[in-house]
């Protein structure tokens, strides 16, 4: 059995209070570990700690290069120790090996990225009036407060910790209670390459309280938050005492459309990708197809074909393409939604139930579900399900599926198969979102600015925008001839 402590000023610590919560693997439901509880006065230390690092100067003063070199140590390390930090991660989330590995090799060229970033040109210079110069510069922005969720344990770690720290803050980090484990494994890394005190610490323990602790503490310069939109509107509030900066990456309930021209067999390829990849546990899932009328029948005839193929297990068996759902409470709640879908009078194509067979039975597995016949007020075309259940609607024309697609509260991501080239980059410049694909679906680059319009967040994760998030900007004003303004008479 693992036992996960907190990591608090270089130390390893147990919650101040002792108590433990058991972490679960969701393809058995067996205790995979005990992992330190901790509570609000944890969240101080871990605050107040990270507070003296950036204070002192330790960590932001380090010339750049040299913060890059701690990077990049963490990024070989990380991939030496693959392997384990791939098994872990499946058998602490459930996704299927191949994700883990997926996801462990993208944290790592995710920390290479950063290291780079910090050695690149930066700033600007202006000419402004005579005699002056202006210099604007990039500053770390102090403590950075960074909460994450339990879809992408390691590499949502990853996409904050990376810029932040290469951007000269100190951090506090917490994982979701659900999945602390890999984060365990990064912070063990982190601490092996020595990392001056401080500068890194992690906080483990429950949302409302050691997570609005990190939202709420005057102490904290800055919010970065992934997870749920009712989550993140509670940070915002949380983050008003002290005007704190906040980065907010929330849900969706993202458009994939396939006009009739559309290459078919790519199109019900990233249809399926696109809800079902990693158990439709994805903020940019394409959870909502929307079908040109003329090809539907046909297209949505070939999707189900598929879906039922999928093969559904432990995610350890290497054989497995989707795995249990992260926990019983989320099995409930996605069971919850497909009870719902019914109620609310839309056709169940097929999936729609737990699976208890072939020895499946103590895990949390839900079939992938399709819903066709909806209308768009219906509870399971406007929320974010988050899990394999998706809804197919059905367009005419290119201006209906416009407006069908922006039809609900989110704008994190969106899709497109067309052949036409011209029509393709009309629907998606229409589209309120802010991460979108043509003739794909969910791709994901270190280099491309992620996040959302409307109420899926706001900032942007990843490449030179996420890194910027991690900043303050300075305008410094230089007068190159010194002498008095004569303003004022004498
Ligand atoms: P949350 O958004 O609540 O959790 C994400 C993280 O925020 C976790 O570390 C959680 O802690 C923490 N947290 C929870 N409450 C607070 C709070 N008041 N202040 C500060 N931090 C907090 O996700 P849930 O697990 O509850 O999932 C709910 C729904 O959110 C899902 O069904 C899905 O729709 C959506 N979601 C979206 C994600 C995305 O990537 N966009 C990711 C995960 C969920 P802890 O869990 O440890 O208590």
């Amino acid at each position: 059995m693992m036992e996960l402590n907190m990591y608090i000023n270089g130390e390893w610590v147990h919650a101040r209070s002792g108590k433990t919560r058991e972490v679960l693997n969701p393809a058995t439901g067996e205790v995979i570990a005990l992992a330190a509880e901790g509570d609000v006065e944890d969240a101080r230390d871990a605050i107040q700690t990270a507070r003296q690092a950036f204070d002192s100067g330790i960590w932001s003063e380090l010339p750049a290069a040299e913060r890059g070199r701690y990077l990049l140590a963490i990024a070989d390390k990380l991939e030496q120790q693959s392997e384990e930090i791939v098994r872990l991660e499946t058998l602490d989330n459930g996704k299927p090996l191949r994700e883990s590995a997926f996801d462990v090799a993208d944290a790592v060229a995710c920390f290479r990225y950063y290291a780079g970033i910090v050695t690149k040109p930066d700033g600007q210079t202006y000419h402004v009036s005579d005699p002056m110069q202006t210099l604007v510069v990039r500053e770390p922005v102090g403590v950075c407060g960074l909460i994450v969720p339990w879809n992408y344990p390691l590499l949502m770690a990853v996409w904050k910790i990376a810029p932040a720290l290469a951007a000269g803050n100190t951090i506090v980090f917490k994982p979701s209670e659900v999945t602390p484990v890999t984060a365990q494994k990064l912070f063990a890394i982190i601490d092996e390459v020595g990392i001056p005190k401080g500068v890194a610490n992690m906080v483990m323990g429950a949302g409302p309280t050691v997570g609005n602790e990190i939202a709420e503490s005057h102490l904290v310069d800055k919010v970065s938050f992934t997870g749920g939109t009712v989550t993140g509107r509670s940070i915002m509030r949380a983050a008003a005492g002290n005007i704190k900066k906040i980065s907010l990456e929330l849900g969706g309930k993202s458009p994939n459309i396939v006009f009739a021209d559309a290459d078919f067999e790519t199109a019900v390829d990233y249809a399926l990708f696109g809800i079902f990849a990693n158990q439709g546990e994805v903020c940019s899932a394409g959870s909502r197809l929307l079908l040109e009328d003329s090809i539907y029948d046909r297209f949505v005839a070939r999707l189900v074909e598929r879906t039922k193929k999928i093969r559904i297990g432990s995610g350890d068996d290497p054989a497995t393409e989707m795995g249990p759902l992260v926990s019983q409470a989320h099995m409930e709640k996605v069971l919850r939604y497909i009870e719902l879908g019914k109620e609310e009078g839309a056709t169940l194509l097929c999936g729609g139930n737990r699976i208890t067979e072939n020895g499946l039975d103590k895990g949390y597995f839900v079939e992938p579900t399709i819903f066709t016949d909806v209308t768009p007020e219906m509870r399971i075309v406007q929320d974010e399900i988050f899990g394999p259940v998706l809804v197919i609607q059905r367009f005419s024309d290119e201006a209906e599926a416009i407006r069908m697609a922006n039809d609900t509260p989110y704008g994190l991501a969106g899709g497109v198969f067309t052949q036409d080239g011209a029509k393709a980059l009309r629907v998606i410049k229409k589209l309120r979102a802010g991460i979108t694909w043509i003739n794909c679906f969910n791709p994901t680059y270190n280099e491309a600015p992620w996040g959302g319009y409307k109420q899926s967040g706001i900032g942007r994760a990843l490449g030179t925008y996420g890194y910027e998030e991690y900043t303050e900007v300075k305008q410094i004003n230089i007068n190159l001839q010194v002498q008095p303004t004569g303003w004022f008479e004498e």
